[in-house]
């Protein structure tokens, strides 16, 4: 029975399907052996097990790195003055580079044996967040060090005597790394860089030894302009076969110190008005001898392999915390701003327009927190999360970009006008940058989250495309065989599931699950109908697949927001199930499931097979598709932001306050003083009288009209915008030709 399956059924299909799916490249087997899988292997199972996610224990921070937060972090944000940095020095001040240096602000992920914090993946997201919400540059500045680059990778890969060497060195500030991987002709294509090294020998150090002669232009590379060394990416050869019988090793990762011979760092890119140090390098005929290679010598060619495994941890930690951040700035801001601005006689956020954005940036900052904890939470079980950290990349960032579009909609003139008192033009300047590094937006959605995730995520995906490239042809076939029916047994149960949830409503939902469970429900119900659509775009396009992004992007979209709405009903669970954040949870999971619906309905409808769409369509989709949040879930969202409460304060979370006179703080003063007079400003409105006749009238006391008129010079104190005299601007643009005072209209006219 068996061998008739085999031999008259599967061997056909194996035939076809050598053809059909792609065979994996060498590059491409190492990135995928180089990260695992966590929950969005359940999603993409149809059937996710929920206890999976309920039992991960929440993350939390040790006294230490609590203290560290409420003490160093907070005492490097006070030094920090975006407009200073980003406007007239263009660099941090010295006392708080020499701060950063001192206190470990660049070892906070390197172990305590090495002279470095050893902080958790939390601990350090929850550092980047609280500096972004100070100030981007300060946090660019911390965050790269802990990131992808010569630490992650020396921890990672590199052998004793460099991590002896390096690790101390690096965790107390005496040498600043960067990592330049990107090169002037290879961006997203990284791998397509010409930066080359080449086997040779050459003295160093009074002996001659076998070591790589480099050349490189590369662009983009943050802090390169003041680093000490570069953890460098290039494309190994080895014409002469001094290593071996490969003269093309491939991409490997080296430390290379600046102080070398033939490097060239300094010059600066201004990124997008905010000063971090960024800039291009460039290297000619630098040697360096072998044991810089990451690794050491067996590690040559393993570049790509090294970057991917590395790069799971940075991506999932250092952007997710700072849009993290420049969300709940903006959620706490714009409620603060929407209360205090009156038009029409009116609070703005009373206006039903105004709360449908404010309702979007809590959501956001909800769900975007909601995934930075059960990724932080991920990586400190010691998963690499190739997936996931994509998921968080893209999406947090665009949420981030989504919610400061919304908190200056809502602000208006306010945030347009750039100067010291404008606390969201930092972090609206500085969304391209979220957007483009760590992996560009357009081709992280579009290939890299399902792409990745398909084949890492599918419970049997993988396994056959390495039955399929198994040199011995007999075992490949029954290796094939077996993963192949596995399969289809899967596939058959979830279309039956994804059909009778889809048409009944019901799926599986956790014990215990409370106010929360018509939510598991129905996602149980999308991961059913993904699982189905997923396996349809594999069956029927095979590797096609990879080159029909929007198909691909749109798939990763749904996989994404089931990822989203995972984390919002785990944070629910582990923030203390408070019946006051339900509408986030709510309106957070309706914003996903209307995304979901249409990336299937859309999938769907573009499968170049159209039968797909007759079977599909009336199997999981029989229903209009959720229409999203109603406007009274989106009112009370608005109203979290709108009132003080612990809810709000659950929500936006540590954020750096700003100085008293600062715009956000002089913000957070005038909403406590409108809040506290409220029941004046209630009174006079019934009396329909101004404050002056209130008085007259004696309907006011003087001390309740004097407090009111401390509340509206507060309320103005806010809503002023910085200004300049001729003068000020001239000294702010000294080489611009100055126009003589004739050359106004008026005298121009006389
Ligand atoms: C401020 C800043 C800091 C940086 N810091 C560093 C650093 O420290 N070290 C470092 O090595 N690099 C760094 N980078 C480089 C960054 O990682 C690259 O800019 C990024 O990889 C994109 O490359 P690119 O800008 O050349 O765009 P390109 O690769 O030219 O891409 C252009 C557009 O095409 C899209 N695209 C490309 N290929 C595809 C595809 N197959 N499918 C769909 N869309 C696609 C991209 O998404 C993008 O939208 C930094 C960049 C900036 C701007």
């Amino acid at each position: 029975m068996m061998s008739f399956r085999r031999d008259y059924i599967t061997k056909p299909i194996f035939k076809w399907a050598k053809t059909a799916l792609p065979a994996l490249s060498e590059t491409e087997a190492e990135a995928i052996s180089s990260g695992d899988v966590h929950f969005e292997a359940e999603l993409f199972s149809g059937k996710p097990d929920w206890t999976m996610l309920r039992k991960m224990k929440a993350p939390t921070l040790t006294a230490e790195e609590q203290a560290f937060v409420d003490g160093p972090c907070r005492a490097f944000c006070d030094m920090l003055d975006n407009w200073q940095i980003d406007r007239v020095d263009g660099d941090l001040p010295k006392e708080a580079w020499d701060y950063l240096r001192e206190n470990g602000f660049f070892g906070m992920i390197i172990p305590k044996e090495y002279g470095g914090k050893g902080f958790s993946a939390y601990a350090h997201s929850e550092v980047v967040r609280y500096i972004s919400s100070r100030s981007v540059a300060g946090a660019v500045t911390v965050m790269v060090p802990n990131s992808l680059g010569p630490g992650e990778l020396i921890l990672q890969f590199g052998t004793q005597e460099q991590r002896d060497d390096w690790l101390p060195r690096l965790a107390s500030g005496k040498e600043l790394p960067a990592f330049g991987l990107t090169s002037e002709d290879a961006g997203s294509d990284a791998s397509a860089m010409v930066d080359e090294g080449v086997i040779c020998k050459q003295e160093w150090q009074g002996e001659e030894v076998l070591g790589i002669r480099l050349n490189w232009a590369k662009r983009y590379i943050t802090l390169s302009p003041v680093c000490t060394v570069l953890g460098l990416a290039f494309q190994l050869r080895d014409p002469d076969g001094l290593l071996g019988d490969t003269p093309d090793i491939g991409i490997t990762c080296a430390l290379v110190p600046t102080d070398l011979d033939g490097v060239e760092t300094g010059r600066r890119h201004l990124p997008s008005g905010t000063m971090f140090m960024n800039g291009p390098t460039t290297g000619k005929d630098v040697f360096i001898p072998l044991e810089n290679i990451i690794g050491g010598p067996d590690y040559a060619g393993k570049g790509w392999m090294m970057l991917m495994s590395a790069l799971a941890a940075g991506r999932g930690i250092s952007l997710p915390s700072l849009s993290a951040a420049g969300t709940a700035l903006a959620a706490h801001t714009t409620g603060a701003y929407a209360r205090v601005r009156k038009q029409f006689n009116m609070p703005i956020g009373l206006f039903g327009g105004v709360q449908e954005p404010m309702a979007r940036i809590a959501a956001n900052a909800y769900t975007i927190d909601a995934g930075r904890r059960l990724t932080t939470a991920a990586l400190d079980e010691g998963h690499k999360l190739a997936v996931i950290s994509a998921i968080m990349k893209y999406h947090a960032t665009t949420r981030m970009r989504e919610s400061i579009n919304d908190a200056m909609d809502v602000h208006s003139g306010k945030a347009v006008i750039d100067g010291p008192l404008n606390y969201l033009q930092p972090h609206y300047r500085a969304i391209p940058i979220g957007i483009t590094v760590e992996g560009a937006n357009i081709v992280t959605r579009n290939l890299i989250i399902f792409g990745q995730g398909a084949i890492r995520a599918h419970p049997h995906l993988l396994d056959e495309m390495q039955a399929l490239q198994e040199p011995d042809p007999e075992k490949s076939l029954t290796d094939f065989d077996k993963h192949f029916w596995a399969h289809v047994g899967h596939s058959t149960r979830t279309f039956f599931r994804g059909w009778w949830s889809a048409w009944t409503g019901r799926g599986d939902v956790p014990d215990n699950a409370g106010d929360i469970a018509p939510l598991y429900a129905r996602l149980s119900r999308w991961s059913a109908a993904f699982a189905v659509t997923a396996d349809m775009a594999f069956l029927t396009l095979g590797g096609e697949l990879k080159r029909k992004e929007m198909i691909s992007a749109r798939l990763g979209d749904a996989l994404s927001e089931m990822f989203l709405v995972s984390a919002a009903l785990k944070r629910w669970e582990d923030d203390g199930r408070h019946e006051a954040d339900l509408p986030l949870v709510q309106y957070a999971a309706e914003v996903s499931f209307n995304r979901i619906g249409r990336a299937l309905d859309e999938t769907i409808a573009n499968f170049p097979a159209r039968w797909v769409g007759w079977l599909l369509r009336p199997t999981l989709l029989p229903r209009s598709r959720s229409r999203g949040p109603s406007d009274k879930l989106a009112e009370q969202c608005a109203m979290i932001l709108y009132h003080p409460s612990q809810t709000r304060d659950r929500l936006v979370g540590p954020l750096h306050p700003g100085e008293p006179d600062s715009g956000q703080g002089l913000l957070d003063t005038a909403y406590r003083m409108v809040i506290d007079a409220e029941p004046l400003t209630k009174r006079l409105r019934k009396l329909k009288q101004s404050p002056a006749d209130a008085l007259k009238a004696g309907a006011l006391t003087d001390a309740e009209f004097a407090q009111l008129q401390r509340v509206d010079a507060a309320v103005q104190k806010v809503v002023a915008v910085d200004e300049y005299s001729p003068e000020e601007i001239a000294a702010m643009f000294p080489d611009a030709p100055q126009h003589p005072d004739s050359f106004t209209p008026r005298e121009a006219a006389e």
